[in-house]
């Protein structure tokens, strides 16, 4: 198959270019490198640097690369950022993807992957999460993710376009052979500061509250390895052979990991003491996330392979150690 991978310079686009070549497939990379990395791009796959949002620009790629499916992971991710700047992320996560889906339909390509978030659900009721549980987001973040996944479903009922959509828990983690990993600016995730912490490169790691409902007091969350993300992604291709389809997976391990776990897994990995301190709750951390992740398992045949934290962790940790400065590229 040849696939756009729309923020295929981005971290887990990166991840997923380089599963697509392992399978098989042509990957095609669009990315405008605001966030994403030209570094995390192999030098044989077709890059093309440009904004998602520009209709005429995405319908001749689409045409002349003979695209037969889109994935898309081009989206802005910072939950707090969201809040202050809503409108920044309507207009990127939406706007522009309305754009994306508007030059599709112009070059006829009907197949498409997206990339969604548990946050969509908010502060789920039960637990593990399932697919069916209500979405109600607690943050604009959020909110853009599941206008998407209304759009598509509409999309579907039209005929127009059919699609899958992920919603990932916490991805984490970094391709085995540590070529790639996770180099965002500003880096808020728990992984990368827990090393960044380790290694002296920042202060200490706060805790964002200690006294939530969870066994330690800290937050639980699912940990999925970014390949396993990316395979999924793959597995699901001849779901979109279907018109009129649209299916919606968690991709999670099913497992709870709280932040001291973390912690604790990072300290093992590293061998090194990571400093933390107890600070305030985050404002919109849910107390707890993981996925029930049966359908995707027994529809897509997916099965996550890093199921311990450690495994994870241990090629964030590779990563790490070969690119101390992520990929140090001219804007950074
Ligand atoms: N977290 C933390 N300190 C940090 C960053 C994150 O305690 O410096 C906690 C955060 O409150 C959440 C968990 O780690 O409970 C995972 O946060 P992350 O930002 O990595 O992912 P999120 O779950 O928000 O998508």
């Amino acid at each position: 198959m040849n696939v756009l991978v729309v923020g295929g310079a981005g971290y887990i686009g990166s991840h997923c270019v380089r599963q697509l070549q392992a399978a098989g497939h042509h990957p095609v990379v669009l990315d405008n490198l605001v966030y994403g990395h030209r570094a995390a791009v192999a030098d044989d796959v077709t890059f093309y640097q440009e904004d998602l949002g520009n209709r005429p620009a995405v319908t001749k790629i689409l045409t002349e690369e003979k695209i037969d499916i889109v994935m898309h992971f081009a989206a802005f991710i910072n939950v707090g950022e969201s809040v202050h700047a809503p409108l920044k992320y309507y207009a990127n996560n939406v706007g522009n993807t309305i754009q994306l889906f508007l030059a599709m339909t112009d070059a006829g390509v009907n197949k498409f992957v997206f990339s969604s978030t548990c946050a969509t659900y908010g502060v789920p009721d039960t637990l593990p999460l399932v697919e069916d549980l209500p979405q109600s987001p607690i943050n604009p973040y959020g909110s853009t993710k599941l206008h998407v996944e209304h759009i598509l479903q509409d999309l579907a009922r039209s005929g127009a376009i059919s699609s899958a959509v992920f919603r990932y828990f916490n991805a984490s983690g970094a391709a085995d052979d540590g070529s790639i990993g996770e180099d965002h600016t500003p880096e808020t995730h728990l992984i990368p500061l827990a090393i960044d912490a380790a290694t002296g490169k920042r202060g200490a790691l706060k805790i964002f509250g200690v006294n939530y409902p969870t066994p330690d007091g800290t937050c639980l969350r699912d940990y999925i390895h970014v390949d396993d993300i990316s395979r999924a992604h793959i597995a699901v291709f001849d779901q979109l052979e279907e018109p009129n389809k649209f299916i919606h997976y968690n991709l999670g391990t099913g497992k709870p990991t709280s932040v001291r776990e973390i912690l604790d897994a990072v300290e093992k990995v590293t061998g090194l003491p990571v400093p933390a301190e107890e600070a305030p709750r985050r404002a919109g951390d849910p107390p707890s996330l993981y996925a029930d992740n049966t359908k995707a398992r027994t529809e897509l045949g997916w099965e996550p392979q890093h199921m311990d934290i450690e495994s994870t962790i241990a090629t964030a940790w590779k990563w790490h150690q070969s690119h101390p400065d992520g990929f140090a590229d001219p804007k950074d």
